[in-house]
């Protein structure tokens, strides 16, 4: 057998232990001077490893691709070795390339982020628990949606130019994405006769795109039909819902204005949340917010669905969920909502 040879066992045991002794001697340096000194010692002409490769000249020759093997594993370590602590040293003594991306085991691990509700999200479930809290019922109707119900049974026929404030998506003649979400008024007041008191919250659309428009956003449409109802009443709905969204006992004012379905209609603003009434950039100095559009239900929208208008008489008013967000976050860009960037949205 090749390893009866003395010189093959001494040569592999004298390998191991420059090995071994070296990475030692490597972790004590602690200065360039050191450094040189072992680089001479181990790796140097006249050094350790030199002289341990001189004999594999006298070891027999089936031997020698083993240990030519074995001697070359060992200077390869020692020389990376080497390399590494003059690394380590030349940057203060700081952690070696190699040390910085071992894997610390015993670090605490990363907890997953949990998720939160989108900011509208949350607005439009605490809209809908305002309204349930005054005993309204909610319901949900789809976005796509016929011309019928989003204009003709609210009392905007064909050629009628509030079809022009609505930017409508059509998807034919007689399908479209809704553009409000009035017509549930229309679907519930066919099959069900009052009394009402109803909310329909979700997404409508319009081919607009700016700073205060998305193409899609979110509105909550509400209405009450029964028999006596007045203004007031509606006043009286409106200033609870403001009070509690917004946490403030705010002055309501209502601007007359109008809208095929409401006769009288009304726009109603808030005494702007920002400055309290005093007058800033967000409420363009006149101390009022417009957050809804309101007003007691048309008669000839009653007749579309078989109420008699003589008998009944109900309120109706929209609000956009985009737009009080913004005022009770102060956001002054609507599409900040929709980037899907997590540092903004993680805020709420
Ligand atoms: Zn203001």
């Amino acid at each position: 057998m090749s390893t009866d040879h003395p010189k093959t066992p001494i040569m592999e045991q004298e390998l191991r232990t420059l090995e071994h002794e070296a990475s030692q001697d490597l972790e004590r340096i602690d200065t360039a001077n050191g450094l040189e000194e072992f680089r001479i010692r181990f790796l140097g002409r006249k050094g350790r490893f030199s002289a341990i490769m001189e004999q594999l000249k006298s070891v027999p020759k089936e031997d020698k691709p083993r240990l030519g093997q074995l001697a070359n594993t060992v200077k390869k370590q020692v020389e990376q070795a080497f390399s590494d602590k003059k690394d380590q040293l030349a940057s203060g003594g700081g952690p070696t390339a190699a040390q910085a991306t071992a894997v610390d085991l015993t670090l605490p691990g990363r907890r997953p982020e949990r998720g939160k509700l989108h900011p509208i999200t949350q607005i439009m479930t605490e809209v809908c628990a305002i309204f349930e809290s005054m005993g309204f019922s909610v319901a949900e109707g789809p976005d796509v949606e016929q011309d019928r119900y989003n204009f003709e049974a609210l009392n905007i026929p064909a050629h009628h130019p509030a079809r022009d404030m609505h930017d409508t998506f059509y998807i034919s003649d007689s399908i479209l994405l809704r553009t409000h979400t009035s017509p549930m008024q229309a679907r519930i007041m066919e099959q069900q006769d009052p009394p009402l008191r109803v909310i329909a919250p979700g997404k409508v659309y319009r081919c607009d795109s700016d700073i205060t428009h998305t193409p899609m956003f979110h509105q909550v449409e509400g209405f009450l039909v029964d028999t006596n109802v007045s203004f007031a009443d509606l006043k009286g709905v409106l200033s609870v819902f403001t009070q509690k969204i917004f946490g403030a006992d705010l002055p309501l004012r209502f601007r007359p204005s109008f809208f095929p379905f409401t006769e009288p209609s009304a726009e109603v603003d808030i005494a702007c949340v920002i400055c309290n009434g005093k007058g800033c950039r967000v409420c363009k100095k006149t101390g009022w917010l417009e957050i809804l559009g309101a007003g007691m239900i048309d008669p000839e929208v009653f007749k579309q669905v078989g109420y008699d208008p003589e008998k009944y008489s109900g309120f109706a008013f929209g609000l956009g969920i985009e737009r009080i967000a913004m005022l009770k976050y102060g956001i002054d860009d609507i599409r900040l909502y929709y980037e899907n960037d997590l540092r903004f949205l993680s805020q709420f």
